[in-house]
């Protein structure tokens, strides 16, 4: 379609969402910058003082838990202090709405369910809870006291927080969840991430190759916007998100007139 008229790309993905009652959203890291999380990747970003090769591997955390909690550490400070942004809320909006039916995200930030969004699969893992991996043993964050590294409270051994590090798989439930939820979605909205990494990547490919449409919601064009996405909406998903309501709510496939006007 013709990317120059955002009003249009509005106007299009207002009544696909009017159409629409199991759509699943893919969010990554862009929902959450408005939150105060730093895309880790990015400007500002964790990978910019911690080389994850050596402070974000699972072999890393084997070898020297103490070094990767350096660095885990800012990391929950980053995520545990965060709230959710008016992108999470529209959200829980279209939820409530029985428009969106699953949320599948790459965030560890738990800001999903803060909001009040059911159905989230969480495909990296979550930030709130720890895991040893000596004995399986989990922990929420908030029972884990202050020590860090935290000792795990059955065997003694370091805690790892409940997220995936490179070199370890996406939990089992998560990909089998999110492959249910490509299969019965009527459409795709995929949030704040250029979708890039697999096996997340291939989620909205395998919705685009059904003919299930997919609506981009990026700050910029990204990889999806000329081959996978059928609407690309550049913007802050902290402001596009709730305009997308708000027209829903005020029958906005009625009201072209306004879209002209603004
Ligand atoms: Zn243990």
């Amino acid at each position: 379609m013709d990317a120059s008229d955002p009003q249009e790309a509005l106007r299009r993905t207002v009544e696909l969402l009017a159409g629409a009652r199991n759509a699943l959203a893919l969010t990554g890291a862009g929902i959450s910058v408005e939150s105060g999380i730093p895309d880790f990747r990015g400007r500002g970003g964790l990978w910019e003082r911690f080389d994850p090769q050596e402070y974000a591997t699972i072999e890393a955390f084997r070898r020297d838990p103490p070094k990767v909690w350096r660095m885990l550490a800012e990391l929950e400070e980053v995520v545990l202090g965060a709230r959710p942004n008016p992108a999470h809320r529209a959200l829980v909006e279209l939820q409530e709405k029985e428009i969106v039916r699953w949320i599948l995200t790459q965030n560890i930030d738990g800001l999903h369910q803060a909001a009040g969004s059911r159905n989230v699969i969480e495909y990296h893992g979550n930030g709130r809870t720890l895991v040893c991996l000596d004995c399986s043993h989990r922990v929420e964050h908030a029972q884990r006291g202050h020590q860090i590294p935290p000792p795990c409270p059955s065997c003694g051994a370091i805690l790892k927080p409940d997220v995936i590090l490179f070199g370890e798989l996406i939990p089992q439930r998560a990909l089998q969840q999110g492959r249910e939820a490509v299969d019965t979605a009527d459409l795709v909205l995929v949030i704040g991430t250029r979708a890039e990494v697999w096996p997340f990547a291939e989620l909205p490919r395998i919705a685009s190759s059904r003919g299930i449409p997919v609506v981009e919601i990026n700050l910029e064009r990204t990889g999806l916007s000329d081959s996978v996405a059928d609407i690309t909406l550049c913007g802050a998903a902290g402001e596009l998100l709730p305009r997308l309501v708000s027209r829903l709510d005020s029958g906005g496939l009625r009201l072209g007139v306004s879209d002209f006007l603004e």
